[in-house]
C-alpha cells in the first residue's frame, strides 16, 4: 500500500483553522483520539471512519489526568515516529499532537464529571479516571469540533460514558463505537500487551477464553449467571491471573447490573493484572432463546 503525508499540528488555534477550511468545503470531518503506541486495534476505528466522513484527524495525547498517582503514565509507550508511519499508511489526513500545555494551560480549574455510569467496573480500581477521561475528550472535541468522534467497544464502559457526555453537553458530535478487535491468539489488542511476557500473555490468554466460556454457558441456558462467573473467576486464579479487579455483567444500553437474567443487551466485562499488566476486556451476551 502506498502511504500519504499526514498533516501535523501540535496547536488548537492551527486545528481550529483547517477543521473551518475542510466544513466550509462541505467536507465531512471524523476524529479518532488516542493516546498513541498505534496498533490494529486504533488503525481499524480510522478505517471505520473513513467510510462516514471526508477527512480524518487522529489525536494523540497521553493525558495525566486519567492516570492515578501510582499507574503508569510515565512508562506509557510513547512512540511518535513509528505512530506517523501507521498513520500514513492508512491515509490519515491529519496527526493531532499537542502538548501537555496546549491541553491544561497554567491555570486550568475545570473538571468535566459524568455521573452514575462512571462508577463501578474501571472507576471502581481508578478513582478520578473517568473525569480525566471526560475533561480531556470535552476539550479535544471541542477544540476539533468534528461531525463524528469514534471510541473502542475494548473500553465499553468509557464509549458509553462518552456517549452520554456528548449528549449531555450538547457537543455537535455523533460519537459511535468500533468494533472490538483481537489478536490472532484472541486476546485484545492493546498498547499496554508489550509488556507481557510470553508466559504473562499464555496466562492473558484465559481472559477472552473464560469470557468466551460465561457468554455460551449463559446464552445457553447452561448455568445460572453468579455460578458461571464465580467458576471464570476461579479458572482465572488457578490459571496464574494475580488480580481480577471486576468481572461483571452490565446491560450493554446503560451499564445497569445485571444478576438474574439477561433481559436485553448485555456484557460480561473484566478487568485483570496479569504479569503486572492490567489487561480489560469484554463480550457481548443476547438474551438466551
Ligand atoms: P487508547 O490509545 O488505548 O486510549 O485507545 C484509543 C481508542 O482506541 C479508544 O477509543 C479505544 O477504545 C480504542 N481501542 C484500543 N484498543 C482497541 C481494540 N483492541 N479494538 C478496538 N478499539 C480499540
Amino acid at each position: 500500500m502506498i502511504a500519504s503525508t499526514v498533516k501535523i499540528i501540535r496547536a488548537k488555534k492551527e486545528l481550529r483553522t483547517q477543521i473551518k477550511e475542510w466544513h466550509m468545503k462541505g467536507l465531512r470531518v471524523g476524529m479518532v483520539p488516542t493516546m498513541g503506541a498505534l496498533h490494529h486495534g486504533h488503525l481499524s476505528l480510522i478505517k471505520e471512519i473513513q467510510k462516514h466522513v471526508d477527512k480524518v484527524v487522529v489525536s494523540i495525547f497521553v493525558n495525566p489526568k486519567q492516570f492515578g498517582p501510582n499507574e503508569d503514565f510515565d512508562k506509557y509507550p510513547r512512540q511518535e515516529t513509528a505512530d506517523i508511519k501507521k498513520l500514513a499508511e492508512v491515509h490519515t489526513d491529519l496527526l493531532y499532537a499537542p502538548s501537555a500545555k496546549e491541553i491544561y494551560p497554567e491555570g486550568f480549574l475545570t473538571n468535566v464529571k459524568v455521573t452514575k455510569i462512571t462508577e463501578g467496573l474501571c472507576a471502581s480500581k481508578r478513582p478520578g479516571h473517568f473525569d480525566g477521561v471526560t475533561t480531556v475528550v470535552t476539550k479535544l472535541l471541542l477544540q476539533c469540533l468534528p461531525d463524528v468522534a469514534l471510541f473502542g467497544e475494548k473500553d465499553f464502559q468509557q464509549y458509553t460514558v462518552l456517549k452520554q457526555l456528548a449528549d449531555d453537553l450538547d457537543i455537535p458530535t455523533e460519537v459511535m463505537c468500533g468494533k472490538l478487535i483481537r489478536d490472532e491468539d484472541g486476546l485484545a489488542t492493546s498498547s499496554r500487551n508489550v509488556y507481557l511476557t510470553p508466559d504473562a500473555r499464555q496466562i492473558a490468554l484465559e481472559i477472552p477464553k473464560t469470557l468466551k466460556r460465561i457468554v455460551d454457558e449463559i446464552e445457553g441456558n447452561i448455568r445460572p449467571i453468579e455460578e458461571s462467573l464465580n467458576r471464570g473467576i476461579e479458572h482465572l486464579l488457578k490459571s496464574g491471573v494475580k488480580e481480577i479487579q471486576y468481572l461483571e455483567i452490565r446491560k450493554s444500553q446503560n451499564l445497569e447490573p445485571v444478576t438474574d437474567a439477561i433481559t436485553e443487551p448485555s456484557r460480561v466485562l473484566i478487568a485483570a493484572v496479569v504479569g503486572g499488566v492490567r489487561l480489560i476486556d469484554n463480550m457481548p451476551i443476547q438474551k438466551p432463546q
